[in-house]
């Protein structure tokens, strides 16, 4: 009786059942692996993405592809879901970890094809994924200096020119040093490391300062322009009294009297001046607004104001110096009071540009070009390498790319497939076929053919070991730590355990509704793979 009910409420639903709905599924998978499938490796090409607005983005970047194409079907959704998890947690690896997903859906088609139930091939896929985990860390090399600077030019290969590569992976390596020992989470890097676009010389020119620099003015251009030291304070809202505003418009409505609050209010601000005085403050940074008024009694106590910030820039002033944010500078407390180490406000281009500098573990990149691309493009690069980076000096363990860790594992994993028991070994062998995808997309976009690289390549390892990879730029298979292609284990730990959990997601789904949508699925399949 419930159900009847039920099946009157989806009456106007689109409905897929069981193995068509893995079919439908699996397709879109396909489909979408398909728009990123050429953008792979260091001879991947570019797309010209356009926007609703009609900007052009031209990329080779697989999250940033996915992340602009508008998708309908629920399980490209999920696909694009799992790449931005690997852009957030690995900051490399998004291609790759769309590209095993669609092929892991494509092999569990075919095993249900010819009859193996999706809950076995469930059970076999997470074997497969736990024993390749316990390979990766059997295979992965401790990294020395040179590996870490080979690692993360890496991420860029194909991306930026050799040149900006290197100046970004030597800026890249410093930032991350500093920030090796500090706690935080995922976004750690980004928090702590200020981008700031110059228009001042060419990419190569780009450097790291530690401090923060930021376009801005200062409030009056009396005050100094350099120090080398002093303190801070850091205010978390205005120093304007908008709340005697408030009160005052009451009290013009019932008395009229103006001048009274006028006098309030800066006798108010006064009152905070002085106790900014009193803790010894040159330097002030408010997130706010300053009050016109306070400017002639801070220029009087001789300090220095800059006002109207990003709190993100606040919370890096503040790692940097020490100084607490505090709401209004009558609760401030001599913890609250911070010290920096150079101050400067300084012209460049035609900008007033303002640096403090502190002890704290902040900084700011100065990413230089000429022109907005071209910094754009630095800007990129820089954060690509800076992700990597600092992953890698955390954890400095590396694999062979090149598809070297794939053909490794997928090699593993057949022979490890024939000690299971039951068909949770064809699954295994599914799992094995589905990781060759790596290096047959490499090969494929190095214009070289898919199938001979792919038994070469498992030849070679058979004969020299795993760390045999392609080299697609000389078609060459060869010792990829000699060859500086390494990728790190934490982008090949999440791209393979975020690419097997969306294809179990996907496994688990035996009902599709649709409600009101007309569900399309993605279509670039045809175009992709023409040349
Ligand atoms: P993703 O978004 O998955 O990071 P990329 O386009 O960055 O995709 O390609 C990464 C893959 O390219 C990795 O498997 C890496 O080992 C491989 N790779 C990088 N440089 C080379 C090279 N010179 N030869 C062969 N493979 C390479
Ligand atoms: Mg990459």
């Amino acid at each position: 009786m419930v159900e009847s009910e039920q099946d009157v409420a989806l009456e106007d639903t689109d409905r897929i059942e069981g193995r068509s709905a893995l079919v439908n599924n699996t397709n879109a998978a396909i489909a979408l692996a398909g728009a990123v499938r050429s953008t792979l490796g260091p001879r991947g090409s570019d797309k010209m993405l356009v926007d609703e607005n009609g900007e052009i983005i031209v990329t080779n970047d697989g999250v940033t592809v996915l992340e602009t194409a508008k998708v309908e079907h629920p399980t490209a959704n999920l696909l694009i879901a799992t790449s931005s998890a690997q852009d957030r947690i690995a900051r490399d690896g998004t291609t790759t970890s769309v590209l095993l997903t669609a092929e892991l859906l494509r092999n569990a088609l075919e095993l249900s094809r010819i009859g193996v139930h999706p809950t076995i091939i469930m059970n076999g896929y997470r074997i497969a994924m736990e024993e390749s985990l316990t390979q990766l860390e059997e295979i992965a090399k401790s990294a020395s200096e040179d590996d870490l600077i080979a690692a993360t030019a890496t991420t860029m290969a194909g991306k930026v020119d050799t040149a900006l590569s290197e100046n970004m992976t030597k800026l890249a390596l410093q930032a991350a040093r500093t920030l090796e020992n500090e706690d935080g989470g995922d976004d750690l890097e980004r928090i702590r490391v200020k981008r700031l676009q110059m228009t001042d010389g060419s990419g190569s020119d780009s450097e790291i300062i530690h401090g923060l620099m930021l376009k801005k003015q200062r409030l009056d251009f009396t005050t100094e322009t350099v120090s080398d030291g002093g303190k801070i304070a850091i205010i978390d809202g205005g120093l304007e009294n908008k709340e005697l505003e408030l009160e005052a418009s009451i009290e013009i409505r019932s008395t009229g009297v103006l001048s009274g609050f006028q006098e309030r209010k800066t006798a108010r601000l006064a009152e905070q001046i002085e106790n900014l005085t009193n803790f010894g403050i040159d330097l002030i940074c408010v997130r706010d607004g300053i009050a016109d008024e306070a400017v002639p009694l801070l220029k009087n106590a001789g300090i220095t104001a800059y006002r109207r910030f990003e709190r993100e820039d606040l919370e890096r002033l503040s790692i940097l110096t020490g100084a607490k944010m505090v709401r209004n500078p009558n609760r401030m407390t001599d913890k609250d009071v911070g010290i920096y180490t150079h101050f400067s406000a300084n012209k460049i281009d035609d900008s007033w540009h303002v640096r403090i500098d502190g002890k704290g573990r902040a900084m700011t990149a100065l990413l230089r070009g000429t022109t907005p691309a071209v910094r754009e493009e630095v800007s990129r690069a820089f954060d690509d390498a800076l992700g990597v980076a600092f992953r890698l000096v955390r954890e400095p363990k590396i694999l062979p790319g090149g598809g070297g860790t794939q053909t490794h594992l997928a090699r593993h994993l057949r022979s490890f497939a024939t000690t299971q028991k039951g068909r949770e070994q064809l699954a295994i062998e599914g799992f094995a076929d589905a990781l060759e995808v790596i290096p047959r997309v490499l090969a494929e976009n190095a214009g070289l053919d898919p199938i001979d690289e792919i038994l070469s390549l498992s030849a070679a390892q058979a004969e020299h070991g795993s760390w045999f990879g392609l080299d697609a730029m000389s078609g060459e298979k060869a010792d990829m730590n000699l060859m500086g292609i390494n990728d790190p284990l934490f982008v090949a730990r999440q791209a393979l355990t975020g690419a097997t959990e969306a294809a179990i997601t996907v496994l688990r789904i035996d009902d599709v509704l649709w409600a009101n949508v007309e569900p399309s699925t993605p279509d670039w399949s045809n175009q992709i793979d023409e040349d």
